[in-house]
């Protein structure tokens, strides 16, 4: 059986994870599952399923840096169109902002 690459005292058993990026579930994938930290793998092929179907899903490459600036009195943080497109943000949508930690989680409120 093969060791866990991480541990290195796992052992690696065959099963199925759920692949959730930016918060939607993209369905089971193959894995190798260790028993003992729970790190799971992929091959590459299964890797490559799971980028399509990212990619289908429109979750690809949603991540992105930004510079703060400066708006008036205030701070501002540009929103790129790809990710204000997937949240369905528009000029005028109401959010609500808190720190977390050291990140700013902003949710969209929606209207009632
Ligand atoms: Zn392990």
């Amino acid at each position: 059986m093969t060791k866990c690459y991480i541990c290195e005292k796992g052992n690696l058993n065959k099963g199925k994870v759920d692949y959730k990026l930016h918060g939607v579930n993209l369905g089971k994938f193959d894995a190798e599952i260790c028993d003992r930290c729970g790190e799971t793998f992929f091959d590459e092929e299964t890797s490559r399923k799971m980028t399509k179907t990212a990619k289908e899903e429109g979750l690809w490459k949603l991540e992105a840096e930004t510079s703060v600036t400066q708006s008036g009195n205030s701070l501002a943080i540009r929103i790129p169109r790809k990710i204000a497109q997937f949240l369905n943000l528009r000029k005028g949508t109401l959010t609500r902002m808190h720190p977390e930690e050291d990140k700013l989680i902003i949710e969209t409120l929606k209207d009632s």
